[in-house]
């Protein structure tokens, strides 16, 4: 059957960048013969812009048909000061509930060719490849009750709930094993079972889930080391699965291993498998509409979306391949641009990606 797949170019430079993707996108179709249904709609202020809200209800019916979405980057300073409920990030979190994507995964890998990109010590960096299998849509973000309220001395005091199902703890770490089964087999599972009963829990459901996976070594990681441990020694590290908190703070800090924001992609899934694709980077209003973004964290989305939504994991690897060759051939953007290099623009870059993949075989 013919899988759908919907494309939010976004803000600012998402358009240039999914731009670039769908040129990646257009060869598979018509040179590889992937057979693929792809829509457009709008997310974020070109949609506050087009229909009044950043999350039309055609683009969310759009989406719960496919079977995955590629999205650019959402915002920019010209719908900073509107009211607070159609900002552009409000779309983003309305998609995401509405499609329920729970496990949010971030890799962090360094490209070889980069090593001299990141801020800590080569031999530190070189070879890191962490996947980080974040939960999205529990935890202290959502618990209840929250808020700010009056005491009776009169001062105010703020409150969040940190709460986690076992059901909700038990999707995710299926997620953490089942992609850990397709890589080093190892999960370290990141918690503060000390102090947190929320995650004492959670530190049992994993103990209890990682019987269904023997061949996968479970190892579980107070917060504070882990946090430690990534700048420490991160090749230590397979696979990673956390809480909502948790992951959202130690997604970036792994992320900036790499040194560089325009190479970094991710993917949000739902349980029946479907998913949102997305560079970690925001919209760039600073650099749009200049062709000087870097386009390969949104073709290395597109790797991840053909890995995880479509199980073609050859084609994303033909993807991750082109993508190491342009760097190979010397090939950078204006972000990750070193001495002696070939500096080149967004458009260029895109052109590059379809050329080295062409070159395959
Ligand atoms: P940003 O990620 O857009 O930019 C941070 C810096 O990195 C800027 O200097 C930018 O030029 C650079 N950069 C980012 N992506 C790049 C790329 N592909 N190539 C080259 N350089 C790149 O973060 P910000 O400036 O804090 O946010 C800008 C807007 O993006 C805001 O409106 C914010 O709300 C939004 N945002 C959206 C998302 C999303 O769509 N998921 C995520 C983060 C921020």
């Amino acid at each position: 059957m013919t899988k759908k797949i919907l494309i939010l170019p976004g803000d600012g430079i998402g358009p240039e960048i999914v731009a670039q993707t769908e040129k990646v996108l257009a060869f598979l179709i018509d040179q590889r013969g992937i057979k693929l249904e792809l829509e457009h709609g709008l997310l974020g202020g070109c949609a506050v812009d087009a229909a009044g809200v950043p999350l039309p209800d055609e683009t969310l019916a759009k989406a719960k048909e496919s079977d995955a979405i590629l999205l650019g980057s959402v915002g920019g300073p010209k719908w900073d000061t509107i009211e607070r409920s159609i900002r552009p990030e409000r779309g983003l979190l309305g998609i995401r509930s509405g499609l329920g994507l729970f496990a949010n995964l971030r890799p962090a890998v360094l490209f070889p060719q980069l090593a001299n990109a990141s801020t800590l010590r080569e031999d530190v960096v070189s070879g890191l490849d962490i996947m980080i299998v974040r939960e999205l849509t529990g935890g202290i973000y959502f618990g209840q009750p929250r808020g700010i309220k009056e005491l009776e001395d009169g001062q105010r005091q703020g409150f969040n709930t940190l709460v986690y199902s076992e059901s909700e703890i038990e999707r995710i770490a299926r997620v953490a094993f089942e992609i850990a089964s397709k890589r080093q087999k190892r999960v370290c599972s990141v918690d503060k079972a000390n102090v947190l009963e929320a995650t004492e829990l959670w530190r049992e459901v994993v103990t209890n889930v990682a019987k269904d996976y023997p061949d996968i070594e479970l190892e579980h990681m107070y917060v504070d080391n882990a946090a430690m441990q990534l700048v420490r020694n991160p090749k230590q590290f397979d696979v990673m699965v956390t809480t909502n908190m948790f992951g959202d703070i130690l997604s970036d800090l792994a992320s900036m291993l790499t040194g560089s924001i325009g190479m970094l992609p991710s993917a949000s899934l739902a349980s029946d498998g479907s998913g949102m694709y997305e560079p970690i980077h925001g919209s760039a209003p600073d650099i749009a509409g200049q062709n000087l973004a870097n386009p390969l964290a949104t073709i290395l989305s597109l790797s991840m979306l053909f890995r995880y939504s479509l199980d073609e994991a050859q084609i994303a690897d033909q993807i991750d391949q082109a993508v190491s060759q342009v760097l190979t051939d010397g090939l950078r953007t204006k972000d990750i641009n070193a001495e002696g290099m070939t500096c080149v623009g967004t458009n260029e870059m895109g052109d590059a990606v379809v050329k080295a993949l062409s070159s395959q075989r």
